[in-house]
Formats: C-alpha cells, structure tokens, sequence
C-alpha cells in the first residue's frame, strides 16, 4: 500500500454500552481534537460493540481505507468481554505472548487492592491479571494508568497501520495518550503528518445560508479555495466557520478571511478563536456584573461563571420564575407585571435594573421570555424572548428575539444574545445604533 503525502488516522471507539447509547462517547471527540493538533489527520471515529467479529471487521475497514494509524479506546479490563488486545494482535497478525514483567506490574498495582478485600479469590484474580499481561509480541507496552496497560502495535508489514490501543474510561485514557505519543512506534507512524493550520471565524446575526452564499461569491470572484477545508457549522445560535488548511496555503487563507469580513463587517466578532464567552470575560476586568433570568433558569449565570477569574466580576445571579419572586428579589414593580405581563421589555428592564441593584454590581442583565412547551399564547408565542443589558452609566441596550427549538435551544440560544447584548455594551459600540427593541436575531 502506497505511504499517503498525509497521515490519516482512523478512531475506533469499542464498548456494547457506547453503542447503545447509554453512556455518551467522550474518548473520539477528545482524541480526534488531540490528533488534529499533532497534524493527523482524524478520518473518522467508528463505534462498535464488545464483539470480536466486529471490532475486527472495523480494523479492516480503516486499513484498506489508508489509515497509517488506528486509536481505539475500551475493551482493555481483565473480564471476558474485553478482547480488544487480542482481536489486535489477530488483526495485525502477531502472536499474543505473556509479559512476565508486565505481569508482576499488574500483581504490584492489585496487591493493595487485594488486601483490603481479604475474601478475594486470589486464583480468579491471578488468571485476570495474567490475561491482561498477555500482548502482541513486539508491541510496546504503556503502562497502566487504572490496571490495563496500554499498547503500540506496529504494522508486521510496512505500509499498514499502526494500532494504539488505549483503555475505555477517559480519565485512564487521556494520560495514556500521552505516553503512546512518546513511543518510537507511534512517532514512526505519523512521521508524514503535515502541520495544519486552523482558521476561526465566529458571525452573530446572520443565517447559515448567507455564509453559504458568501462561500460561492468568494469563488466566483476567483478566490483560491481549493487548498481549504472549510467547514461552517450552527452552534449555539453563532455561525462558526472552521478552516483547515496547510502551511502553504496561509495567503489563500487570508484572503478568504478577508473577504468574509468585508461582506459581513457588522455580524462577524471573531477571528482569532475565542468565543464572545472569552471576549466578554477579558472586557469585563475590572467591571461587575449581576443577572435576574427568568426563562432561561440561572443558565446565563452558569455561562458568566464558567471562566477563571469570574469571582472578580461576577456579583451573582437571581432566578426569579414567578411574579411573587420578580417582585420580592429582583424589586420588579407588581402593578408594571399586571400591565404588561411578564413576558415584555419593560419587565426585562426591571429585571436589569434590579438585579443591579439588588446585588450591587455595575451591570446589570435581565432575560424574561417563554421558552415553552405549552406557555405560549398567540400574541406571545414559544421562543420569544425580551433580554435587557443595563449599566450604572444609563446605558441601556434591550432586544425582544424570536427564537427557533426546543426549550434547551431557546434557553441556549437566549443566552448567547445576552452574552452579545453585554459585549456590545461592554466594548461601547451600541452607542453608533442607539437603544433600540428589534427583531430577528436568530
Ligand atoms: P475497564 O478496565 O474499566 O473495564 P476497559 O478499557 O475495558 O476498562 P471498557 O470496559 O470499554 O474499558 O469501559 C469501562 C468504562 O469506561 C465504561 O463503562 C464507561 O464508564 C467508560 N467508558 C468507556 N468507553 C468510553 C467512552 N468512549 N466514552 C466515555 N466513557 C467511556
Ligand atoms: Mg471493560
């Protein structure tokens, strides 16, 4: 098999509970973000049960698609039904044989476990311990992170894939990663890996079919385009437009950033990676903040905490559901609930307001909208969300939304326009549009 310009790998995730669906997979995504990283290209990450046949047949399918390296998590304890070890060794034609040292590694790390629970059968113990010390002969042996050992199986013959075999639990796999980089074998394995480089754009306000169309008039105009894997995806109600590309290629890169920013000066706030989440904690030194959510549940509060360094900023959060608590917590007037309901700016203002107040802080942010199902009425329907942003200078900048989804996605969605709201104000350039309630963002 020809050696690919680039090297490719494949992400086998193994484990009857993954692929039924009653544990989410965290070990492909994490390890196809470290692959990408390190210049591998992640192909693509299968999920199959506890089954020999299968787990085999997904090794093949990899290989004749090129694959110089193949990553597979689980399958690695000492029960019966972990057989990935040796469905490697079989895949990679190489006869399992027992790791005397390994063996008495594994015997040192159960020994302590072994005396606290005296009434262990220490014969069933000994044949489990020893099945995990038996590995494909030549390959490299990662120390165990849990009690299984990890393995770095080479190729027999050039030209096929290297298997790294990792275990299932990832606070055991994710150091172990680390070892199997270290390893000869592995670093032989991607030596033909490219430095990739990677391009973020983030756009606020605008649907996916405008980036689209933008894509093709960059095309038209004859940007080079052909040296970029460009991938757009909706996220959180922001457009993200994700570029591979190779070092070579940095110039067609540029242009296209260009281009897009030209186009969409008013909607795109990102191009360096961070998230309005990061830009909205660097603009905030040195300032503090304080929320009162209704719909969204103490969510936004959730997001304002979650980066280091918040405690300086971050005054605290009022979740005030009924009209009773809007009043009694965040001094929401009752007869200004009775005149225009609770779902509508003037309560989101005094939401605002009064979560500054209540808690002291020098902005305040109040969201109060229905994010459903069943709470809406034909005048103010499922997703509608009016979101204030206020601070002790005056300013004041409120936005009534009609958001798409379900309750998680309004709720999502209701406070990433909060999150734009507050760097909007934040950053002062809400001064040029003034303080205006519009439609639309979504
Ligand atoms: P063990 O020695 O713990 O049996 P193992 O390598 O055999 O390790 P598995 O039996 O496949 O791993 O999985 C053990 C546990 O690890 C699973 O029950 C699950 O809790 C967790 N786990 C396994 N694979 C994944 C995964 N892809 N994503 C998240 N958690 C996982
Ligand atoms: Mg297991």
């Amino acid at each position: 098999m020809p050696v690919s310009a680039k090297a490719r790998a494949g992400i086998l995730i193994t484990g009857t509970e993954v692929l039924t669906g009653i544990i989410a997979d965290r070990n492909g995504p994490w390890l196809s973000e470290r692959l990408r990283a390190i210049g591998v290209d992640a192909a693509m990450i299968e999920i199959v049960g506890d089954r020999p046949d299968d787990v085999l047949g997904a090794l093949e399918h990899m290989a004749s698609q090129g694959m110089s390296l193949i990553v597979t998590s689980g399958g690695l304890g000492p029960t019966a039904d972990d057989l990935t070890a040796e469905v490697v060794g079989r895949f990679s034609g190489r006869e399992m044989v027992l790791d005397p040292a390994l063996e008495e590694r594994i015997a040192e790390i159960l020994r302590p476990m072994m005396s606290r629970w005296p009434g262990l059968d220490a014969d069933a113990i000994r044949v489990s311990n020893r099945k995990q010390a038996v590995v494909p002969q030549g390959a490299t042996v990662l120390d165990p992170v849990g009690t299984a050992p990890g393995l770095v199986v080479p190729p027999l013959q050039t030209g096929g894939p290297t298997v790294v075999v990792l275990p299932g639990p990832p606070r055991e796999l994710q150091p172990m990663w680390e070892k199997a980089r270290a390893t000869d074998a592995f670093k032989a394995a991607i030596s033909a890996a490219t430095d990739y480089r990677t391009g973020v754009l983030r756009l606020f306000g605008i649907p996916e079919s405008e980036i689209a169309g933008t894509l093709r008039a960059a095309e038209s105009a004859g940007l080079d385009l052909e040296a970029l894997e460009i991938t757009t995806c909706l996220r959180r109600g922001e457009i993200e437009v994700s570029t591979r590309y190779e070092p070579a290629a940095e110039a067609a890169y540029r242009a296209l950033a260009e281009f897009i920013r030209e186009r969409h000066r008013d909607t795109l706030y990102s191009d360096d990676g961070a998230t309005v989440d990061d830009q909205v904690a660097n603009l905030l030194a040195g300032r503090t903040v304080a929320v009162a959510e209704s719909c969204t549940g103490g969510l936004l509060a959730a997001r304002l905490t979650d980066r280091p360094g918040s405690s300086e900023y971050f005054q605290g959060g009022l979740v005030v559901y009924s009209n009773e608590a809007k009043a009694a917590l965040a001094r929401v007037d009752r007869a200004l609930i009775e005149r225009v309901g609770a779902v509508s700016s003037e309560v989101a203002e005094a939401l605002a307001d009064g979560a500054r107040a209540r808690l002291e802080a020098e902005i305040g942010i109040g969201i109060t909208g229905i994010a459903g199902p069943g709470g809406g009425s034909k005048e103010k329907p499922v997703g509608l969300v009016f979101i204030s942003v206020t601070s002790s200078d005056g300013e004041r900048i409120t936005r009534m939304v009609q958001l798409p989804g379900d309750r998680s996605d309004i709720r999502d969605r209701a406070t990433t326009v909060a999150m734009h709201l507050l760097r909007r104000l934040l950053s002062g350039q809400e001064s040029a549009r003034g303080s205006r309630t519009g439609a639309g963002v979504g």
